[in-house]
């Protein structure tokens, strides 16, 4: 297991800070988005720390196909049959904000294309 003490979803992911939790698998939890963008919003995370997709599926490909298991469970689980996004910022361009990697899946209305 490895961890950053100062990552805010390390923290999450250790249950020092609550969050509501939607599924948890051994590697990953699925918990709501603090500040959603759409009706549904939620976040699928590894427990261990990765700091973005690219040094995830440099790392640990398996996992990075487990996270995407997880988060078309989530989809399913929520009900979001009528379509749903995945998302994974990176970097600075991309807006990432927490430097731990994760997927949004958001829905529950209809999303636009292209995002800005
Ligand atoms: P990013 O901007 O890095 O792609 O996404 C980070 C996401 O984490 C944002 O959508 C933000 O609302 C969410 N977030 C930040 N801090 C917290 C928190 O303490 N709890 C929860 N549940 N979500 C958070
Ligand atoms: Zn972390």
């Amino acid at each position: 297991m490895s961890t950053n003490p100062d990552c805010l979803f390390c923290k999450i992911s250790s249950g020092a800070i609550p969050v509501d939790l939607v599924m948890e698998t051994e590697t990953a939890i699925a918990f709501r988005d603090i500040d959603p963008k759409a009706p549904t919003h939620v976040l699928v995370i590894p427990k261990d720390h990765f700091a973005d997709v690219t040094e995830l599926t440099q790392s640990n490909p398996n996992l990075a196909g487990e996270l995407l298991s997880l988060a078309a469970d989530v989809a399913k689980l929520q009900g979001l049959d009528s379509g749903y996004r995945i998302v994974t910022n990176t970097g600075e361009d991309a807006g990432q904000s927490v430097p731990h990697v994760h997927f949004h899946i958001l829905g529950g209305r209809s999303l636009s294309w292209p995002p800005g």
